[in-house]
């Protein structure tokens, strides 16, 4: 079992136009563990986006205080790729386009650097285990033989991404808002490829405004991000009341001036 601990996160972000820093995220705490599927809700610009890229290192986003823990290190220190090879996985942390590179061929780099030297996946395991995945994902084969999402919809790299998650096999995946533009029909197929992910080694932050995508994904936790903290926690239930009742119903409820 493998655990992901954010404890009393402060994140500024670099304005680069203005150069200026300002505190995005005042204190974050979150606890997670491999088998189990986490989502966090909250209003536009409340920081769920900077957690995300802070928890896979990017640059701009700075630690002033507190920690990342992975299985009780902390990563402050590791850079993005390290970071993924060690388990942790961000769909959109991937280049818009590689040139010259075909899908199947990134794949299977980004497998390969996860394993040992001696240890590499072979080209049949492989194959198998893509044109498994295409499958399920109603994915054409021929998907895997063109350049990394170039010319790809909008649909087709919400799908890959997807594709990316279950060929990868992250233990943490951090799926920021892999509801928006889908119709659906895809948000479907996007569901059915997560759950497929469910078990003992995988855990997933799903980051989304709506509760339409737990509805096909059900969280074991549900998170309320506002003004940069996490201000409620609770069961799958928690977001069919803020569905219901919005954010400024908690609000009230918390006493909160955010
Ligand atoms: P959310 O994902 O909850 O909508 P974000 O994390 O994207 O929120 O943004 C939180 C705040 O941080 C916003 O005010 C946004 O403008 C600011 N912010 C985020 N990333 C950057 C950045 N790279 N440069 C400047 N400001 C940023
Ligand atoms: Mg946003
Ligand atoms: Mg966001």
């Amino acid at each position: 079992m493998a655990s992901l601990e954010i404890k009393n996160l402060h994140v500024e972000v670099e304005d680069e136009e203005k150069k200026t820093k300002k505190e995005i995220l005042k204190g974050v705490n979150l606890q997670m563990q491999t088998g189990e599927i986490h989502a966090i809700m909250g209003p536009n610009g409340t920081g769920k986006s900077t957690l995300s890229q802070t928890i896979m290192g990017q640059a701009n986003y700075h630690v002033t205080k507190g920690d990342i823990l992975l299985n009780g290190q902390s990563i402050l220190d590791w850079p993005v790729d390290e970071r993924a090879r060690q388990g942790l996985f961000l769909a959109m942390q991937y280049p818009a386009e590689i040139k010259g590179v075909t899908n199947a061929e990134f794949l299977r780099s980004a497998i390969n650097s996860r394993r040992p030297e001696n240890d590499q996946i072979s080209v049949m395991d492989f194959l198998k285990e893509l044109d498994h995945n295409l499958d399920l994902l109603d994915m054409s084969q021929s998907m895997a033989e063109r350049y990394l999402n170039e010319g790809f919809s909008g649909g087709e790299k919400k799908r890959n991404e997807i594709l990316q998650l279950l060929m990868i096999k992250p233990s943490f995946a951090l799926l920021d808002e892999i509801d928006s533009g889908l119709d659906i029909d895809a948000l479907k197929v996007v569901s059915k490829g997560v759950n497929s992910m469910r078990d003992d080694n995988f855990c997933a932050l799903i980051i989304t405004h709506y509760q339409r995508l737990l509805n096909y994904i059900k969280p074991d936790v549900v998170h309320v991000m506002m003004g940069g903290k996490i201000v409620k926690s609770g069961s799958s239930e928690l977001a069919v009341k803020l569905e219901n009742e919005g954010y400024a119903g908690l609000r009230d409820e918390l006493g909160l001036d955010v």
